[in-house]
């Protein structure tokens, strides 16, 4: 088995992912609607993976941890308070000689076109929100926004949660959903889309406690759970945003950046928000947001850490590097060499032929393990192309019956990775696979 020199690229990701249903092109039939994406039967399964050790990793395992499921329309008083309104805007500018517009804080040379070198017209600001209306007349409705964070939700549900629950500072409130920004220049395939999602935390804090060190616990976490779900550590990089570029709420923010087929861009982010949310929430509402230490009496509002990190960012970076090619027998094998807990299939269960009693036990063997893995049935194509797909797809382990099935009771079971082939008894299974997933 000979190893290629990777060759790796956007076009193969956004084919693999294509193909085999991870992630689709958002209304195709009708032309497309611009950087606007979908998740297919495989791409639901990798995200809800991702969602699930995410999850897992900061709310479950940690005592100090909850979670909520906020809405994605809060009452404008919300955007307003936070400064969303004000200040969730992104500078444009446009080329006088091809029209194109682009974000002038992103472009690495802000005074000319990159792509024709043409001249820009003045920077002008731009709301990141997208605006919506509520109620059926649209002239009387109540003007709102999509949230562009989920954030937002945890800070105004925060004395909810804090009554409703033994959580005491310092604590933290997760949670995982949809966001929305209007970008200006989007791309990058889901790199940089108007929808996307976001699991995030905002970490309680009291304004005396050593923020750094819990920053620091995070950015921690953050590297580990980079790895845990098959991203190279030597990839990713920590870029301390200066003073001046950090978004309006931000003491200091670390943006965890990426080298991405296409370059160095951030991955996730981490900042340091500081009472700044709690503070204007208060403000606005008049409701008093200070929390009373049940120790020592002590009142204050609550300073906060932010872990904030990008679903479809994960899912791009984990299948740019688990995309693997190498040749096998003269032939080009593509192997998905995803973790398997985050693997969309667990176990493709295949009949070597349509025989009725090869198909009859694959269904046995099939039934034995669905209720506890992702499993796949296919008894399509041959053997050879079956096996190619799934180690497209990424799953970790193929079970073939065949006719000697029939008579040992024994199935082949083939290793993803090493190609090794084991024979296992059907009434072994169960626990075989225990110890290898
Ligand atoms: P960028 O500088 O790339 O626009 P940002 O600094 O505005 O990102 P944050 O506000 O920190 O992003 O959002 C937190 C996380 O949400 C990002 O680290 C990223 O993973 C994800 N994210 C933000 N914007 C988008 C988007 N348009 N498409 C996909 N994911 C996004």
């Amino acid at each position: 088995m000979e190893k290629k020199e990777q060759t790796v690229t956007m076009e193969k990701i956004v084919n693999l992912s294509k193909r085999r249903g991870f992630v689709f092109q958002n209304s195709e039939i009708y032309g497309g609607l611009a950087s606007s994406y979908e998740y297919g039967p495989l791409g639901v399964e990798l995200k809800n993976n991702l969602k699930k050790l995410w999850w897992k990793m900061f709310v479950q395992e940690r005592a100090d941890m909850v979670g909520i499921d906020g809405n994605i329309l809060q009452s404008p008083k919300v955007w307003e308070a936070s400064g969303h309104v004000e200040k969730f805007k992104d500078p444009l500018v446009e080329c006088k000689k091809c029209h194109k517009r682009f974000r002038s804080d992103k472009l690495a040379d802000p005074s000319k076109c990159p792509e024709c070198s043409g001249p820009f017209t003045e920077e002008k600001y731009f709301s990141g929100m997208f605006k919506t209306v509520i109620g059926p007349v649209e002239k009387e409705g109540l003007v709102t926004y999509l949230r562009p964070e989920t954030a937002q939700a945890i800070f105004v549900d925060y004395k909810n949660v804090l009554s409703s629950t033994n959580k005491r500072i310092p604590f933290g409130i997760a949670q995982i959903g949809k966001a929305f920004r209007n970008e200006i220049t989007t791309g990058n395939f889901i790199f940089r889309t108007y929808e996307f999602e976001q699991m995030e935390i905002e970490y309680f804090i009291s304004p005396n406690e050593n923020w750094k060190k819990i920053f620091d616990n995070f950015l921690n976490q953050m590297h580990k759970f980079g790895e845990l779900v098959g991203l190279d550590k030597e990839k990713y990089f920590d870029h301390n945003i200066p003073d001046g570029e950090r978004a309006h709420y931000s003491k200091k923010t670390i943006d965890i950046e990426y080298d991405w087929l296409f370059g160095r861009d951030e991955l996730w982010g981490l900042a340091y928000r500081t009472d700044f949310d709690l503070i204007n929430h208060q403000k606005a509402s008049g409701i008093d947001m200070a929390y009373t230490d049940p120790m020592n009496n002590e009142k204050y509002v609550p300073h906060v850490i932010e872990p904030s990190m990008g679903l479809d960012r994960t899912v791009l970076a984990v299948l740019s590097e688990c995309y693997d090619e190498e040749e096998v027998g003269g032939e080009l094998r593509t192997v998905l060499r995803l973790p398997k807990a985050i693997a969309p299939i667990k176990i493709a269960i295949l009949p070597l032929s349509k025989k009725e009693e090869l198909i009859s036990k694959s269904k046995e063997v099939y039934d034995l393990l669905k209720s506890d893995y992702m499993c796949e049935y296919d008894e399509t194509q041959s053997i050879g192309k079956r096996y190619r797909r799934q180690d497209e797809i990424g799953t970790p382990y193929c079970v073939t019956v065949d006719f000697d099935s029939l008579e040992d009771k024994k199935v082949t079971v083939r290793d993803r990775d090493t190609m090794k082939q084991d024979r296992v008894e059907i009434s072994k299974l169960a626990e075989y696979f225990v110890e290898k997933l």
